[in-house]
Parts: C-alpha cells; sequence; structure tokens
C-alpha cells in the first residue's frame, strides 16, 4: 500500500474538496477528490495529482458557526486506520465516534468509501 512507503496525508476530510470551495480542474471537472499527497487534489477525469490555485474556505480565517449552517463539516477520515473521526465544534477537537456517523444535530456525514478508496490507487 502506498500510503504506507510514502510520506503524504495521514487524513482527509469526509467531505470532497467542492464542499470545501475548492475550484475545479483546468478540465472543469468539479467533483475532485483528496489526493494522497499533501496539499494536492485529484481529479479522476484528467487522471492526475494537482496543487489548486487555492482552497477555498480553508484558506481564511474560517467562520466555524457559520460554516456549520453551511453544511460545511471539518470531520476526517484516518488514513491510516481508515476511520471516521468526528469534530466537536464547540470543543474544538476530533474524536472517534461510534458506529460510522458524527453527531451533527440534523444531519450526518456518512464516509464516502468511494472517496476514500481513490487514496489507495497505488501511484
Ligand atoms: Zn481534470
Amino acid at each position: 500500500m502506498s500510503l504506507k512507503r510514502r510520506p503524504g496525508r495521514t487524513w482527509c476530510y469526509a467531505q470532497k474538496p467542492a464542499a470545501f470551495d475548492y475550484p475545479p480542474c483546468r478540465c472543469g471537472n468539479s467533483d475532485l477528490e483528496w489526493s494522497e499527497k499533501q496539499k494536492h487534489v485529484w481529479c479522476a477525469v484528467c487522471r492526475k495529482d494537482f496543487i489548486p490555485a487555492y482552497q477555498g474556505i480553508l484558506d481564511g480565517p474560517i467562520p466555524m458557526g457559520l460554516v456549520g449552517m453551511m453544511g460545511i463539516r471539518f470531520d476526517r477520515v484516518n488514513l491510516k486506520t481508515m476511520r471516521l473521526e468526528c469534530f466537536d465544534v464547540e470543543e474544538m477537537a476530533y474524536y472517534s465516534p461510534t458506529p460510522q456517523f458524527c453527531a451533527t444535530g440534523s444531519t450526518g456525514v456518512e464516509v464516502d468509501a468511494g472517496n476514500v478508496a481513490q487514496m489507495d490507487r497505488g501511484l
């Protein structure tokens, strides 16, 4: 598994880059995935990793109260354990949920297995 051999991401957000307002690929694909390389995203259409022009809301100070209302979650997937880690906005800390959902009050974010599976494509 390539993740063990090369330094790279140890986690990625459960939501895709588009949820954080990342720009689309030059080819127009906005359904990007997190790359296993730090700061990179993956375009499945072009089959390449690239560093986006900007990182959406992750570039600036993040209004934590507002992003929750916008449906943005900072829950992440630990790529070593492949387990979901939920972000508690009030505590500003991650915790491990059981079994697969983060408590959000209204909606839960399910781990997108397809999203994460891209991480192990052996680049
Ligand atoms: Zn592309």
